[in-house]
């Protein structure tokens, strides 16, 4: 890998030639993946990109650690849709907003980059299985993509994943172990198994390349607003790779002269579960907290990459905002009724952060702000009608069309 120098650990600074299977240090602390920056700046122009008609996350191959030979997976991750939302702006009171609607991604949520980025390293690694524990979205994107390369996959989730997620894994054809128990222990058992079976290993924080394709949605979030860098870039929190990976993305492209200042982050936790805001809030070390919160996609008492999440979160100096589960069904309301985008609880906590800090006048008319959405609402349609509500249920009869729509109050001629 040209562009690599090696894997540099983030708490004793020790570091290790970046082999295709490269996981924590032999201190415990998770690695991040060093760049020669001096030698993407001579090779990689805005030009370069800008010729590129690539439109998948690999169209910025110079920044993530891939061999040249290596081809891209099969399915088509990344370039989601980074749309303007004016009246959403207009009603939250802030300068302007934007909406990067990530569950438009293969398998429908941001972890499609993690996972795309796992079977290209897997197949680096001339491995046929890959395993991973999840909350869902990193278990149903690494089966959607293995199963697109040909790889087997073992996965382990908590038993109260939602359904949809499920589905997708069984269609997918992975093995999944569903584990009566919190993440954590659904984590743990899985780490036993690969211990013990080997696997290519696609768990968070522990494998270092997953949080360098996470990163590829902020290289196009600053490619789509054409280099204008936003105020603020708000996501929802769990286990800290995500907003790991925002951070990482959004420093390479300042490191290499792509945008000439960074934004602030804001960092989403269901009030419920927010072992890492409190962190910040407070200044003290993070200590695990229950998983109480219906956005299961960050419902992670324990989280797995800390120590890059805190350092991204103040490295930026970040705002931290926590929400309750009204305030998530709230936003997952207003996003499909004024964006026509549909996302699923732990997608939409960021706009419910962003919503609330407006609410607190932390945000306003000053600010420029990009929401990331990083599910579909597909996954978990309960919740949606929870947030929603039921259709109108009626016989094929006009009298009693008429008579819902007088109960209802809607206004016809
Ligand atoms: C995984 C996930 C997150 C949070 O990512 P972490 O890396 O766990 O912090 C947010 N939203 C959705 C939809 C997710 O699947
Ligand atoms: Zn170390």
């Amino acid at each position: 890998m040209k562009n690599v120098l090696y894997g540099k650990c983030v708490k004793c600074g020790k570091t290790y030639p970046t082999t295709p299977d490269l996981t924590t240090c032999t201190c415990g602390g998770i690695l991040d993946i060093v760049y020669d920056y001096d030698a993407i700046r001579r090779e990689f122009t805005k030009e370069t990109l800008a010729a590129r008609s690539e439109r998948t996350m690999w169209r910025y191959r110079e920044l993530l650690p891939v061999e040249e030979t290596t081809a891209p997976t099969p399915l088509r991750v990344g370039w989601s849709p980074l749309y303007e939302e004016s009246r959403l702006a207009e009603q939250l009171g802030l300068g302007r907003l934007w909406v990067k609607d990530d569950g438009q991604n293969p398998t429908a949520s941001l972890k499609d980059r993690a996972s795309a980025m796992a079977v290209a390293k897997a197949r680096e690694a001339g491995a046929q299985v890959i395993a991973c524990s999840s909350t869902g979205n990193a278990a149903s994107s690494l089966a959607g993509n293995a199963a697109a390369a040909g790889l087997e996959t073992f996965i382990f989730v908590p038993s109260r994943a939602p359904k949809g997620k499920v589905a997708q894994l069984m269609t997918f054809g992975a093995t999944v172990i569903s584990v009566e128990g919190s993440y954590e222990e659904t984590f743990e058992l899985s780490k036993a198994a690969i211990d013990r079976w080997g696997w290519y290993n696609r768990n968070a924080a522990i494998n270092p390349y997953l949080s360098e394709g996470k990163k590829t949605v902020a290289l196009e979030i600053m490619e789509q607003l054409n280099w204008q860098v936003p105020d603020y870039i708000a996501i929802s929190v769990g286990d800290g790779c995500t907003i790991a990976g925002l951070w990482k993305g959004l420093k390479d492209l300042h490191a290499i002269g792509f945008i000439d200042r960074l934004p602030r982050l804001i960092s989403a936790q269901a009030a419920g579960c927010c072992p890492l805001n409190r962190a910040i809030e407070t200044g003290e070390p993070w200590h695990p907290m229950e998983e109480n919160t219906l956005a299961d996609s960050i419902a992670v008492g324990v989280p797995r990459n800390a120590d890059k999440a805190l350092m991204a979160i103040r490295e930026s100096n970040g705002l931290t905002v926590n929400v309750s589960d009204e305030e998530i069904l709230e936003a997952q309301k207003l996003l499909g009724r004024t964006c026509g985008v549909f996302g699923e609880p732990a997608g939409v906590t960021g706009t419910a952060g962003v919503k609330k800090l407006c609410q607190q006048g932390v945000l306003g008319k000053e600010d420029t702000v990009v929401s990331v959405v990083t599910g579909n609402g597909l996954k978990d349609v309960a919740n949606a009608i929870r947030a929603c509500g039921e259709p109108i249920t009626i016989p094929s009869d006009m009298g009693r069309l008429l008579e819902a729509f007088h109960q209802k109050g809607i206004p016809l001629e």
